[in-house]
This record gives structure tokens, sequence and C-alpha cells, in this order.
């Protein structure tokens, strides 16, 4: 049976790409350091495979930036305004590449990066490719061939390229302008696959991988025939090539049927996201093809060891159907979402012995899918006893592991009542009674939370986690710079004050470093974009809050003014969804312990006389499935445990929530059952229009609609933030309305924030006397 891999972290096992990249783009080294730091990363992912024993190893799966900004220098899907730099003198293609994924300011050229967005519904960013009416494409970049050439010197075989599908690559893009659809550009695309197919068919390649996880989205039948199409030409051109179509991340729903059906060689299906996908699959005509099944039994999307015999049960129902020659064992999807080596975790941060055993990163997955082929291969031999023993023994002692079982967490989920998810009183008593305690003007001004994290801010906190400074010292400090906020905020003329969240390094490591039932790696890196890499906290077991956490900061910053000092945290959902949850229970449940987690947090926060809470959810709209039949469940269980969170607390508490994206408009419904009293929204640089989903729904509760970008050291004036308001007060009702940025201000300096923070009180205090 063949053991294969759909893609590899190319980051590094020690995050070598992005010390070699940003070093390459502050000029300290030069364009052959990078490439070569590149060839090392790929060698070592290459013979690592290799010696884990997976036969098929995927090629071209490496990126300086990202796979799919690789393929539109590909296929020469350069925007325009790139063309001028492709011809400047000095400029190579590496950097033209950069140019696309991050803007180019030099030589007097300013151009505007490609966009970004989120890859399906990981946390991985991709550049969106741009198309135009006129789209043309041909063969530009050398980089799949030379990687494949690479990779057959380094390994002594065969590889596997990978590209993207080309009907996923066009609906991953955006149409430029209008008059066309992307699809509409398939034809003229087509002939470059063919093109680089027949290259890589004179260079000896054998399998080639096309990724088309657009397979799982629900689709029209435009789409449809698109896939159908585009398999059907490279099919009639390639006869002898085989074609490994790899979809993943959910199930395939009514693309069924086409999927099945496709003229290709073996078809990769996702039995983490979708189990039932291979009785599916068993259910169609595909048993009478010749078409092999890729079954992708070990999870590339979580850390979690696999649980062997359950997936030889799905190996086993493969094989008996199909016969064992058309059946492939692989991780669920590429390896890019987990991190790479578990053997290089020591125990400092919290990943103990006990807990390490449950635990498998990429290197590791490769064994267990080797694992798995041999073991359906040779089902009686000592050695396959002796693996299924152990694992069978860990998962054991996982299950009645007491670090995992909190039996009073457990209960309290399980007594959950309606009183639990209601406040006692409908919002507009509520707001009655919190205007008369709080007596704020109309159009209050306050911010999202964070206040610029200086570099003394992290040189401190570095030095603290270092043993450097005591921690006396280093509280000192921070007691220091949040009472420097406090007084700047209360001279400007703010109206509802923040501590500043200059204790926080981040606002889920924060808190999952506070509650019990997190770990954190020292090394478990993944890329998130670029040279960007995340480090997900590992939710092992029960959550649960072993004292307050952040009462004493909000308690000090309130002892020192008499304006009211909003309390800030981070809610169930977003905590869930930027973490690695555990997989011994649905996500549903890990939730909901974190919401009366939260909720315990926010009563203390109200008994230490805190009149304004904030709980933040920016993550609620990533958690939505992929496919849009399932949002209803997800979006039931997600705004039950806001609510959760926010409904401890009596009438006169005012509960805020913040969200920075920009979709509201299929969620209006959900983020109004959410019941906030007040909601911060990101809306500055549409120029209000995202306001449009709440008015049209007559969004009842109150608003803060962001009045400036905070993504930009640009400093807002007065006027464009009054026309703002004005906007909004002109479609809303203005006692509802609040005045505040985007966003957190972190990643600002002190300088433009000072500047733009006083504009905005102006602004604030222009439209109270127009009213
Ligand atoms: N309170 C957080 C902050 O201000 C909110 C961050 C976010 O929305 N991502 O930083
Ligand atoms: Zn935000």
């Amino acid at each position: 049976m063949v053991a294969h891999n759909l893609g590899y972290p190319r980051i590094g096992s020690h995050r070598e790409l992005k010390k070699a990249s940003e070093q390459y783009w502050a000029g300290k080294s030069t364009h052959d350091q990078l490439v070569e730091a590149g060839q090392r990363i790929r060698r070592d992912n290459w013979l690592t495979q290799q010696q884990a024993g997976i036969t098929l190893i995927p090629c071209n799966d490496f990126s300086f930036y990202d796979q799919i900004l690789d393929w539109s220098l590909t296929v020469d899907a350069i925007p325009e305004r790139f063309r001028p730099l492709a011809n400047q003198p000095g400029v190579n293609e590496l950097d033209l590449y950069f140019a696309m994924a991050r803007g180019y300011q030099k030589d007097g050229l300013d151009l505007i990066a490609m966009e970004m967005t989120k890859w399906f519904d990981t946390n991985y960013h991709y550049i969106v490719p741009e198309f135009s009416k006129n789209q043309s494409f041909s063969l530009r970049s050398e980089k799949i061939f030379s990687d494949f050439e690479e990779a057959k010197t380094v390994l002594g075989s065969i590889p596997k390229p990978v590209v993207p599908g080309p009907v996923t690559y066009l609906l991953l893009g955006k149409e430029k302008e209008g008059g066309f659809h992307r699809l509409d550009l398939l034809d003229r695309l087509l002939p470059v696959y063919e093109q680089i197919l027949s290259r890589l068919q004179e260079q000896g390649a054998e399998w080639i991988q096309f990724d088309e996880p657009g397979l799982v989205l629900n689709s029209d039948e435009q789409q449809r025939t698109a896939y159908a199409r585009a398999y059907r030409f490279l099919r009639e051109r390639f006869p002898n090539l085989k074609f490994l179509v790899a979809s993943y991340f959910e199930c395939f729903g009514e693309n069924l049927s086409l999927a099945t059906q496709l003229p290709v060689d073996a078809l990769h299906i996702d039995l983490v996201r979708c189990p039932n996908q291979l009785d599916d699959l068993l259910n169609t005509a595909f048993v009478t093809s010749q078409t092999r099944v890729s079954l992708g039994v070990v999870d590339g999307r979580n850390i979690w060891i696999n649980d062997l015999n359950r997936s030889l049960e799905l190996i086993r129902k493969a094989t008996d159907a199909l016969g064992s020659d058309r059946v492939l064992v692989a991780p669920s999807c590429s390896l890019l979402h987990t991190p790479c080596d578990l053997d290089s975790e020591t125990e400092a941060g919290g990943v103990t012995p006990e807990i390490k055993q449950w635990l498998a990163f990429a290197r590791q997955k490769l064994d267990e899918v080797v694992k798995l082929a041999t073991l359906s291969a040779q089902p009686d031999s000592e050695q396959t006893q002796r693996w299924l023993a152990e694992n069978e023994a860990v998962l054991a002692a996982r299950r009645n592991s007491p670090l995992i079982n909190r039996p009073d967490v457990q209960q309290r989920v399980s007594r959950l009542t309606d009183r639990d998810t209601h406040r006692a009183s409908a919002f507009g008593k509520r707001q009655t009674l919190q205007h008369q305690r709080l007596n704020l003007p109309l159009f209050p001004t306050t911010t999202i939370g964070s206040f610029p994290q200086t570099e003394d801010v992290r040189i401190n906190r570095a030095k603290f986690k270092k043993g450097e400074k005591t921690r006396e010292q280093y509280e000192d400090f921070i007691r220091t710079e949040t009472q420097k906020a406090i007084r700047w905020q209360e001279e400007i003329g703010l109206d509802v004050l923040v501590h500043g969240e200059f204790e926080r390094n981040d606002m889920v490591e924060y808190f999952g470093e506070l509650l019990d039932g997190f770990a954190f790696s020292q090394n478990g890196w993944v890329q998130s974009y670029g040279s960007r890499c995340v480090k997900p906290p590992i939710i092992y077991g029960d959550v649960h809050r072993p004292e307050a956490m952040t009462v004493r900061w909000a308690e000090y910053a309130q002892s020192l003014t008499p304006k009211p000092v909003k309390g800030m945290l981070t809610g169930p959902v977003t905590i869930l969804q930027w973490s690695f949850v555990r997989d011994d229970q649905p996500r549903r449940d890990t939730c909901m312990q974190l919401a009366f987690a939260i909720r315990d947090e926010v009563v203390d926060l109200e008994r230490a006389g805190i009149q304004l809470i904030q709980i933040d959810e920016p993550a609620i709209r990533e958690g939505l499935p992929l496919r849009r039949e399932n949002w209803a469940a997800y979006l039931d269980w997600a705004v039950r445990a806001f609510r959760i969170s926010a409904s401890g607390v009596g009438d006169e508490t005012q509960i805020h929530t913040h969200m920075c994206y920009s979709e509201f408009n299929d969620i209006i419904q959900q983020i109004a059952d959410m019941d906030a009293d007040v909601i911060t929204i990101e809306t500055s640089r549409s120029q209000m229009e995202l306001l449009d989903a709440f008015v049209q729904f007559n969004y009842p509760n109150e608003i803060g609609p962001g009045v400036y970008d905070i993504h930009s050291p640009r400093v807002p004036t007065t006027d464009e933030m009054v026309a703002l308001l004005n906007k909004a007060a002109d479609v809303l009702p203005v006692r509802n309305l609040w005045v505040n940025p985007d966003c957190g201000l972190k990643t600002r300096r002190w300088p433009e924030t000072e500047q733009a923070l006083k504009n905005m009180v102006q602004a604030a205090q222009t439209v109270r006397n127009l009213v």
C-alpha cells in the first residue's frame, strides 16, 4: 500500500525560512543566501519524508511566501501595476515576487501589495490572484521544473509535483473589473497547464497532484462544469500521466458524483473532517471504476496522535471494496497546518512527558502514515501487534488521565440552563439603567483595548520571562505604563477608558496561560502568512479558571480615575478558534467550558466595581464552517457560548463586544442574538458601508462603527471622522452610537496614536454640537 504525503511545512523546524527571508528583506543577506536557505529546507524535508518511508513524496510544495502566489507567477498572472518592476534593472524575479506579496516602495515606485486572505477555514493566508477581463496566461516561472529536478536528485527517485488545480486556482482569485467571471478564463489557463505537464512528463514525472479543495465548497452548475471540463481536457492530452486530485477540509456535498467521476487516477478525501465520505464514495459507481482513493486518515489540522485502530477500520473498508492496489494512505491535508517536529519540545512550556505522548507534529504524522500502510499490509506481524498495543495504551491513558478530566467542569456544562444564557432583562430596560448609571454624553468615546506595545514593553516582558527581572519589577513597570495611559486618556478627554493591555503578549495566549487545561509548546510554530508564524496554545483538558485573571489590572486602572474603565476579555469562540483544540470531545463542548471560565471572570470584574466589560470575539466569523448547510449549527453554539460568558452580570453592567471583520450580512441575525449592549466593529475603510447590514436589520443595541483605520500610521483628520459619524448618525439612532477606532492600537506607535485619538475626541465633540 502506498504511503504518501500532500505537503510538508516549509518554515523549517526552527523557522529558518522566517529568519532567512526577513534578513533578505532587510538587505542583510544576499539573493544567493536566501536561495540556499530554501534549498536546505527542501532537502531536509524531502529526506525526512524519505527516511520516514513515504513513497510518493511531494515537490513544489515549498514556497518562499505562498504557493498560490507562486502559481500566479508561474502562469504569469502578474497584475499590471507590477509590470514596470519586472523590467527594472537590478530587480530579480524573487524581488518581483516579494513585491507582489508585500508591496514595493522604492525608486519612485509605490506598488500596493496584492490582497491576502484566509485559506479556507485555516489560519494560513494566501495571496489572492487578480484577474482582468483581458487576462492572458503563459508559462513564466521555472520553479516547478527546477523543484522537480532538485527533488529527483536529492531523493534518487521520482517525486510528485503539487500544483494548484485549475478550477480552485481561478475560484480563489478575484475579478478586478466587471464584465466577466473568473471561471470564463479557464480556456485560456488550461493550455498553460498543458505546457507545464508536458515539460514535467519530459522530466520523468509520473504522478501529478492537483490540489482542488474548491471541490468541498458549495458549488453551482458553472463550477461543476468547469471541473469536469478541466480534467477532461488534461486527460485527453496526457493519457499516461497519473493524476491525483486532492480535496480536503470538508465533505463533497453536492459535488460527490462530479468528484467521483473525474477522469483521474486517484481522488484524495479528508476522512478526518468527513469520516462518512468513504461510505458515500463506496455507494457510487466509483467502486466499479479504476480510480484509486487516497485516504486522509491522519489529521493534518491538529496535533493529536492517531487512533490507529479507527484508521485501520477505514482502510480495511476501502481495501475490502476496492482491493489494496486501489488504496493509498495519507494525512488528511497538507501538513503545512501542523508544527514541524515534536522532538524539539522540552518540558518548560507545560508540554509534560505525559501530554507529549498524546501529540504528533508533522514529522510524527509521517511515521503514522507509514505505520498505517504497514499495518494494513501485515496485520498479523509481531511488530504490528506491538504498535497497536502501544497506541491503545496511550489513548486509554489519555482518556482516563486526571489531567484531562474535571468532573465539576463537565457537570457545570451538562447542567446548562436558560438562565445561564439570558441577561435578567431585555436590552431596552438594560439600556435605560446603564445610561442612568454611566451618565455618558451622546457619542461616547472609547478605544478597543490595547495601546501601543512598544519596544520597551516587549523588552520588559522578555526579561521577565527569562528571569532577568523579578515579577515585582515587571509588574511595577506594567503599573507605570497603565498609569501613564490612564492619565493620558483623561487628558485628551476620552469618556470610557481602558487599561491598555500592556500585560498581555497576545489576546489568546494570555488567557491560555492563566487557565487550566492549556499547554504551550516551545517550538510549535505554524505558518500564518509569508514569514509570519503563530504558536497556537494546546487545549488538552477540561478548561477551568483557577483564579481571577484580569481583575487585578482592571481594579488598579479603575482606582486611578473617576472615569469608567472598561474591563477587557477575549471571548470563548476566539480562544477556541486560535488554539489547537482537543479532539476527544466536540469543539462545541470545549467552547462551553471556555464560556463558563470567561463568565466567572466577567462576574468577578463586576464585583470589583467595573461597570463596562468588553468580551472580544473577532474570530466568530472565521469559525464558520466551509459548507453553508453547517452554518446554523455552528452559529447556534457560538452565540450560546458568548451569551453564557456575558449573562452572569446585572442589568446595569454594560457588556461590550468587538469584532474586526467586514462581512456582517450573512450573520447579522446571530450578531443581534449575541445581545451585547454595545458592539464595536471595523467600518472606516469601507466609509461606513459595512453598517448597512445593521441598518437594514434594524439592529437594536448600541454600536460603535470604527471611525479610523488602525492598520496604517496615517493620522485621520477630525473632518474625516466627523463625516463618517454624520453618515452613521443619518442611518442609526443617535442614542445608540459610540465613537471609537476600528480595532486595538497595539501595533501602532504612540505619536500617531495620540494625534489620531485627539482628533477623534474632537470629532465626537463636533457631532455632539450638531444634534
Ligand atoms: N482588545 C483587543 C485589542 O485591542 C482586540 C483585538 C482584536 O480585535 N483582534 O487589541
Ligand atoms: Zn479588532
